[in-house]
């Protein structure tokens, strides 16, 4: 589809809706001169549609679901674990490759365990591109809405996002991610409706097979 550009003209639509909602705001500043309209009277205010002038920070805009920045790793709320089992898909489809994982390693059999020791993201090198939490196939892995992350400090130390500073409950995720947040609620009913189906067909299958080779068995019984 987007070779045949049409991801380009979806966006060309969005760029001509703000700049006619930019327009269309200025005669209902005329209502809100009139006092038909509740919002601030100001021609330009966070409350406005299209494009709009604010006083950052003391104003800020609501941002979309979409909107996205640094990553940050989701934790089950319900386990308290990670989401996250190091499989490395995020910092492998990373372009500018800031994503940097150590596997757990059993203690005993040395062998790795499913699940990050250390997860680390420069934020200096992250593009905000959400290629990782595109191709995690966890939802471990998702675009934070925190932009506000300028370091006065050692920028070297305090923008190279370890584990702890990454890592937020899903209840976060739920709260800026809405639609997402349902689409995975409803994918993990699915799939554990289809593991139960699975498992009652498995069930009735056996049940079959048993009563089958019980009849078998009493039928050889009674020659
Ligand atoms: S965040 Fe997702 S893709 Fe990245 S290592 Fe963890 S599970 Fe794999
Ligand atoms: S958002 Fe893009 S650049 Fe940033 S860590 Fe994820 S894949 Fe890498």
């Amino acid at each position: 589809m987007s070779l045949l550009g049409t991801g380009i003209l979806k966006g060309l639509g969005v760029t001509l809706k703000h700049f006619i909602a930019t327009y269309a705001e200025d005669f209902k500043y005329i209502g809100r001169k009139a006092g038909l309209d509740p919002r601030p009277l100001r021609r330009q205010n966070p409350l406005n549609h299209g494009m709009v002038t604010i006083e950052y920070p003391r104003e800020r805009l609501d941002l979309p679901e979409n909107f996205r920045y640094i990553p940050f790793l989701v934790k089950d709320s319900a386990t308290g674990e990670d989401k996250c089992t190091s499989c490395g898909i995020c910092a492998k489809v990373c372009p500018p490759q800031c994503i940097w994982i150590v596997r757990t390693e059993d203690p005993v059999t040395k062998r790795p365990v499913p699940a990050p020791k250390e997860f680390n993201i420069d934020t200096t090198v992250c593009m905000n591109c959400g290629f990782c939490a595109e191709f995690c196939p966890f939802d471990a892995i998702k675009m934070d809405h925190q932009y506000e992350i300028a370091s006065m400090g050692n920028r070297k130390q305090e923008l190279l996002f370890d584990k702890d500073r990454l890592s937020v409950m899903d209840t976060y995720h739920a709260g800026i991610h809405p639609l997402d947040w349902a689409r995975e609620l409803e994918e993990k009913k699915a799939e554990e409706a289809k593991k139960k189906a699975a498992a009652e067909a498995k069930a009735a299958a056996d049940a079959k097979k048993a009563a089958a080779a019980a009849a078998a068995k009493t039928a050889a019984d009674a020659k």
